[in-house]
């Protein structure tokens, strides 16, 4: 893994987030993006080389709906940058660890993207993520 790519942040209503973190961050997010495998709207800062991503869930089924029931909004995960999901799956998954997806699936913000389950990290969600070229 090289760096940290991101941070994910549930958000119950995306548009009030929005405006709280524009404040916050003294600019507007690059980019909004829905996600319907996710079913997540996102919007993205770029804050220096980091990146916040706030997530709102577009319907109940959706993990972040669930996530928001369960604990609230908040932190909700981080993710790295890494050069070949592919051969860092297998690794993480000789290493133990549970994914939640078998193969890589295309994320927000042209990414490939795999999530490790949290209760192999200590209750953090984890999320790889490789840039499409
Ligand atoms: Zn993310």
């Amino acid at each position: 893994m090289k760096k940290i790519e991101h941070i994910g942040i549930a958000v119950k209503n995306l548009p009030d987030a929005v405006e709280i973190y524009s404040k916050l961050f003294n600019q507007v997010p690059y980019k909004k993006e829905i996600v319907e495998s996710e079913s997540v709207a996102t919007s993205f800062f770029q804050i220096g080389e980091n990146k916040i991503e706030l997530l709102e869930a577009t319907n109940p089924t959706s993990a972040i709906a669930k996530f928001i029931e369960n604990k609230g909004e908040g932190i909700h995960h981080i993710a790295f940058d890494v050069d070949d999901i592919v051969k860092e799956m297998e690794r993480l998954k000789k290493e133990g660890f549970t994914l939640l997806n078998e193969q890589p699936k295309k994320g927000a913000d042209n990414k490939l993207v795999c999530f490790v389950h949290p209760k192999s990290a200590n209750g953090v969600l984890i999320e790889l993520c490789q840039e499409i070229k």
